[in-house]
């Protein structure tokens, strides 16, 4: 008997949708063998949206993208009852599509996708024209302000990051930024939660870690996130809207554009569609990081108000103001001519800000971050907010500020080796001396 992984159940109880899925592929590619999974609309009732009167296989949609993979990665069939016609006919560009970027998906690992009823299903008109995915963060807020108004649904849904937890601090946040953020634009909004990333699939499935290509093994820790952000489809579906908008995470370096190798890339983002759904393009696709802020700032300066940008993925109330994204997002405030404090960044304090990045422990992954930035200072101009510090940046250059972050991590990582906290003295002679090579 094949190996399968089974949608057994589907049942729409008040705003959420319950799935019951079963894991036959004698792999333990779930985290049990009877897996509950559910999503959850909040503030859907307004719009009149019932989940009792939509179609199985309208139901079925986040879950069936969610459960995709396992029929291309470990041979496994995936059996379901219902599907909607226009997605059957995608899964393969959906697959092609990974498979173009995280490297090539093999034909021998394929398995097949078993489903007792294939239905067309029409979406109906609508006075909606645009989902606009919302999570708080500068791209989003850009792909905001640039589809405003009534038409627009601005829908965030906080489990679609890798970190996120399902209650907590960071959760309610989200609710009123998302809220805030909509009265200003003049959009309605919905907020979606879901127990996908925390309850389906074993983490970084382990047979795909220890087997596969290293691409493939990125794609299993970041390939659920178009498929989890999705999980607006039954939703879209009700309201009959067409156009699923995201802001892209593109990425330049000098003269070079790129996108970011994962959920976000827009080859990937094109290839979603089902029940006449579709991703439009993505907002902002060229528009460099630090454009984007200051589109932002200009646009709310003019309006004279300031709103709450949120970068950080601490499950917290306030950002914690040191992560990778929280300080790349202040220094374009900064750049921006404006104080991260009015933003968002109720922590900022610009003395012990210039020291951090002063000590390079502003760690990016990838220098085009870094490049972004100090391009984008100005020399013959005077900043009103940590003016000392961007002057200096612009005069390190993105590389060499690159390059040492890059040594002051692994001293890092080697002090906690070595416990070198013991020896204070010596540990700031070594840190003093690399830093001024
Ligand atoms: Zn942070």
């Amino acid at each position: 008997m094949n190996r399968t992984i089974e949608l057994a159940k589907i049942v729409a109880d008040g705003d959420m949708i319950r799935y019951e899925i079963h894991d036959n592929s004698g792999l333990n590619l779930l985290q049990k063998k009877k897996v509950d999974a559910w999503i959850r609309f909040y503030h859907a009732d307004r719009f009149g949206f019932d989940l009792n009167k939509l179609p199985e296989s309208v139901l079925a949609i986040p879950i069936t993208l969610y459960l995709l993979r396992v029929t291309w990665l470990y041979g496994v069939d995936l059996v379901l009852n219902s599907i909607d016609k226009m997605l059957y006919e995608n899964v393969d560009a959906i697959r092609d599509a990974y498979s173009q970027i995280f490297g090539s998906f093999e034909d021998k690992w394929r398995g097949e996708i078993r489903v007792k009823e294939i239905v067309e299903n029409k979406l109906p008109d609508s006075q909606y024209k645009n989902i606009v995915f919302f999570s708080g963060g500068i791209d989003a807020i850009h792909a905001g302000i640039n589809n405003p108004g009534r038409k627009s649904v601005l829908v965030s849904i906080p489990d679609v990051e890798n970190k996120s937890q399902a209650e907590g601090p960071l959760r309610e946040e989200k609710f009123r930024l998302i809220e805030e953020f909509s009265k200003t634009i003049g959009s309605n909004w919905l907020l979606i939660s879901n127990n996908f990333n925390k309850d389906i699939f074993n983490s970084v499935e382990s047979i795909v870690k220890r087997n596969h290509i290293p691409v493939i093994r990125q794609y299993a820790a970041v390939g659920k996130y178009v498929p989890n952000l999705c999980s607006v489809a039954p939703f879209a579906y009700a309201l009959g809207i067409k156009s699923l908008i995201m802001g892209s995470g593109f990425e330049q370096i000098e003269n070079e554009m790129k996108w970011a190798l994962d959920g976000t890339n827009p080859i990937i983002s094109n290839a979603f569609k089902f029940a006449g759904i579709s991703f439009a393009e993505q907002d902002g696709l060229y528009t460099r990081r630090s454009l984007k802020v200051k589109n932002i700032v200009s646009t709310f300066d003019r309006q004279n108000i300031h709103i709450k940008i949120w970068a950080c993925f601490d499950n917290s109330k306030e950002q914690c103001g040191e992560c990778t994204k929280c300080v790349r997002t202040q220094l374009n405030i900064l750049c921006a001519n404006e104080n991260p404090k009015d933003w968002g960044f109720a922590l900022f304090d610009e003395k012990y800000f210039s020291r951090f990045i002063h000590s390079y422990r502003w760690f990016e992954e990838t220098p085009g971050w870094v490049w972004d930035i100090v391009d984008s200072i100005d020399d013959t101009h005077t900043y009103p907010y940590c003016n000392e510090l961007l002057h200096w940046l612009k005069q390190i250059g993105y590389k060499k500020y690159y390059n040492r972050t890059l040594q002051v991590r692994k001293l890092m990582k080697l002090s906690r080796v070595f416990k070198v906290h013991k020896y204070p003295h010596y540990a700031s002679v070594v840190c003093r001396r690399l830093i001024k090579r």
